[in-house]
């Protein structure tokens, strides 16, 4: 059944608890780990700024025992989340370019995809996952409410800068006719009224066409300790269960579905109306894999006492560090360090500032909840403080080789799943 009541902060400037499931309607939900109160991940006051009052909220983690959705106890209204003076760009970051270009080249050659076909990609941000499919030969149509999409429209993809909803896909398809594909990555677990987001999908989608979808998943998000991924853009954390639960509601059934590496561990569903695609195996072995009813309780449960282990250990560290005299700095700051550096209570005693490549729009700005300054990279390699967390530590890997060989010689620190020096 779906819920009698979505929990709307949209147009409040404030925030509304959510007291029932997101998917299901039930209630009440229970209560997985709070991490306190935080601050809008990009609420960054400019460095040297009188401090004032800034709000902060509750930031707890639910769970519904019916659907096993996990969800965040409270919405709050996107333009206190999205200030426009901090875009997103998806196209930055290698990672995210390289696997939109996998997720073209994968639907393609599953789907048979032709110069027919239409691809409607929805929260298309700068028309970088598009761009696969348009260089691929087919037509392509973004859906982007920010600003974000004239930048897709000024490199030739075609984006309507509209929030997604049911007249937006009537529209579409009367003018565009009916998709082949429509795709949501990343924007799946953001917006509020998520059946009004898949009515929308069915709408626009031919008899057989493929909805093709992208989100953070919960299993590896439980089993590295990513508590950092929790904050309030952030309103739902899928396992394949709750979300062929959630897509089964709506008539469409997951013929496909594999994990991805996107921001620390994602997962791409295939799925499209009940009987006109074969299920591929794929399916029932990631749903084997997931815990459910119980065992998600006794494996969330699990969880929360790893998450407050963990800051346990990562503030022993840097104790120990501090009573040696070392200067300690941090390196990047995206969404999750805020979530990290005020559950874990790391301010500008501990931090002497934490450093993002130039040209970031958050050099000069605080660190949200903290006076904690952000940046130049450059300043790392002149001061060469003793050591440096590295809050991007989903892709350390790829970060430490290039801090060492521009020149940095102290010890490097990745504070999760388990804090460790590199
Ligand atoms: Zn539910």
């Amino acid at each position: 059944m779906r819920p009698s009541k979505v929990a709307r902060a949209a147009g409040t400037g404030a925030s509304v608890p959510i007291e029932s499931c997101q998917v299901c309607g039930h209630s009440p939900l229970d209560v997985v780990l709070s991490l306190g109160y935080m601050p809008p991940v990009n609420q960054m006051v400019p460095v040297g700024q009188v401090p004032r009052q800034l709000p902060w909220f509750p930031t707890t983690l639910l769970h519904c025992r019916k659907c096993d959705l996990v969800q965040l106890g409270l919405a709050v209204d996107p333009t206190i989340i999205f200030p426009p003076e901090y875009p997103y760009t998806s196209g930055t970051t290698k990672l995210l370019r390289d696997n939109f270009a996998d997720l073209q080249r994968e639907s393609a050659m599953m789907l048979g995809l032709g110069e027919k076909d239409l691809i409607v990609d929805i929260g298309s941000n700068d028309g970088t996952l598009l761009s696969n499919f348009k260089t691929g030969g087919q037509r392509v149509l973004g859906i982007e409410p920010t600003d974000v999409g004239e930048i897709a429209n000024q490199r030739g993809i075609q984006t309507i800068k509209r929030y997604f909803g049911i007249d937006v896909a009537r529209e579409v398809k009367r003018e565009f006719g009916a998709a082949s594909v429509v795709t949501a990555a990343n924007c799946f677990a953001h917006i509020e009224d998520v059946h009004a987001i898949v009515d929308g999908i069915v709408e626009m989608l031919k008899p057989d066409g493929v909805f093709i979808s992208e989100s953070h998943y919960l299993i590896p998000l439980l089993e590295t300790l990513q508590y950092d991924t929790i904050y309030h853009e952030h309103l739902r954390y899928y396992s394949l269960t709750s979300l062929k639960h959630l897509l089964d509601m709506h008539g469409l059934e997951v013929f496909h579905a594999r994990p991805i590496p996107s921001h620390g561990g994602s997962i791409r569903v295939y799925a499209a109306r009940r009987g006109t695609h074969t299920v591929e195996e794929s399916v029932g072995r990631m749903l084997d894999n997931e815990p459910r009813g119980d065992a998600m309780v006794g494996r969330l449960d699990k969880f929360k006492n790893d998450v407050i282990l963990s800051k346990l250990r990562l503030l022993s560290m840097l104790r120990d560090l501090k009573e040696k005299g070392a200067r300690i700095a941090g390196i990047s700051a995206p969404s999750r360090a805020s979530t990290l550096v005020n559950y874990v209570g790391l301010d500008e005693g501990l931090i002497d500032y934490v450093c993002e490549i130039a040209g970031s729009l958050k050099i000069g700005k605080c660190m949200p909840g903290t006076q904690i300054p952000v940046v130049d990279e450059s300043r790392l390699y002149a001061d060469q403080p003793d050591c440096a967390i590295i809050f991007s530590w989903h892709i350390a890997g790829e970060l430490a080789p290039k801090l060492k060989a521009k020149g940095f010689h102290g010890t490097l620190i990745t504070p999760l799943p388990e804090p460790r020096t590199l």
